[in-house]
């Protein structure tokens, strides 16, 4: 089987699972103890906070271990637009990911924010001039993805980011598709926040962190017993945060490696022969880990049934909202009308690492030119058949 669903979730890597495995076992201490297994618990989650930290070019400080993206997303969004006495406006895209979405529309229900949403082009990107258009002196946050999780559009991250400096805003940036591939160094990247999610990298389901820079107030969303500095109570999860340390070290080592196969061509090959064929997202500034396409007149989901069949496993967009009827809101956004939407299929890749399990169940075959060849053939049947 072939597995490109690797935006909605990858096996554990072997590393990450070992190391996690004492402290789920024999190291079973709670970190904010203070006899010797206490200790040794706590002396894990500073190693692992300290390794996250140099991966991202941050200091230990300025790293909250979190339950994944979802809850480091809303811990920023909230937390740093209510403690941010500037005002209640805030500026996102509407191709963000739920998690962005539901904590501002939170925002707004309860505290009566009002929310700037930046018009996206057919590209699925928003403009740095558009952004500065629209920033108030109440304006508290701006909140926009790096990397888009249903097309694979690249913004110009480095570039938001300094032009939010400039005039003195917060930005959160939700770089959980983005460090997979790309450099996140927060010294270049003039952001006050920064989501990452552990199971989009090797890491269990449920770990992740929140990179908060220092000097920036946030007020945490769980209250109690002041663990990871005040700003996300709760006992610690050494295990996933060590677990998650490792992935993500993995990860920025094996950065700048060729990956085994050439997005582009494999774009360039659906693009030419599936009828009907268009990419979703900027053709030149994207991941080369998310290919996303509609296909005209045929019905997505059939498509991916199909390939499924064939033992090509990927998805319609977001796993977050796979079984839904509902055309995607981020291929609406980009104006694409709901018909053509729902026939949208995301294929999304991973580096292969050394350290993948070998024996993953689902994901046993090889991701290579080869075998993406072999998808565009596929897939030329199933559209052709459907038309
Ligand atoms: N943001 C993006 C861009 C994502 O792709 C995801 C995962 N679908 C999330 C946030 C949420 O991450 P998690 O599953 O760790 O809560």
């Amino acid at each position: 089987m072939l597995y490109l669903d690797n935006a909605a979730t990858t096996p554990v890597l072997e590393a990450a699972l070992r190391a996690a495995w004492p402290w789920l076992t024999t190291e079973f201490g709670n970190p904010s103890s203070t006899h010797e297994l206490g200790l040794r618990a706590k002396a894990a989650l500073d190693e692992a906070r300290a390794s996250v930290a140099a991966s991202l070019g941050a200091k230990s400080s300025e790293v909250v271990f979190t339950s994944g993206a979802t809850e480091a997303n809303n811990l920023a969004i909230k937390g740093l637009a209510l403690a941010n006495p500037r005002g209640r406006h805030i500026v996102s895209s509407p191709t963000e990911h739920e998690s962005v979405l539901q904590a501002i529309d939170h925002l707004v229900r309860i505290h009566d924010f009002e929310v700037t949403w930046l018009p996206v082009g057919r590209d699925g990107l928003v403009t740095t001039d558009a952004l500065l258009s629209v920033i108030r002196p109440d304006t508290t946050l701006v909140a926009l993805m790096w990397v888009n999780n249903e097309t694979g559009a690249m913004a110009p991250i480095a570039e938001i980011a300094q032009a939010c400096r400039q005039v003195d805003v917060p930005l959160h940036v939700d770089a959980v598709q983005a460090v997979i591939h790309e450099t996140v160094d927060v010294s270049d990247i003039a952001c006050t926040s920064l989501a990452l999610s552990g199971h989009k990298l090797g890491a269990p389901k449920g770990s992740g962190a929140l990179f908060v820079r220092s000097g920036s107030h946030i007020e945490p969303l769980l209250s109690g017993g002041g663990q990871e500095a005040g700003q996300r109570s709760g006992t610690e999860n050494v295990a996933w945060a060590v677990a998650f340390a490792v992935a993500l070290d993995i990860r920025v080592k094996n950065r700048g490696e060729a990956l085994a196969f050439d997005a582009d061509a494999f774009i360039e090959r659906v693009l030419r022969e599936v009828p009907g064929a268009q990419l979703s997202g900027d053709r030149a500034s994207r991941s080369p880990l998310i290919a996303s396409f509609v296909f005209e007149g045929v019905a997505g989901e059939t498509v991916l049934l199909e390939l499924e069949r064939r033992g090509v496993i990927c998805s319609s967009g977001s796993a977050c909202a796979a079984g839904r009827d509902e055309p995607s809101h981020v291929l609406t956004a980009m104006g694409l009308d709901a018909d053509l939407a729902r026939t949208a299929v995301r294929f999304s890749f991973t580096p292969v690492l050394a350290e993948w399990p070998s024996t993953a169940p689902g994901a046993n075959q090889e991701v290579t030119n080869d075998s993406l060849d072999e998808v565009v053939e596929a897939l030329r049947e199933i559209v052709t058949s459907l038309r």
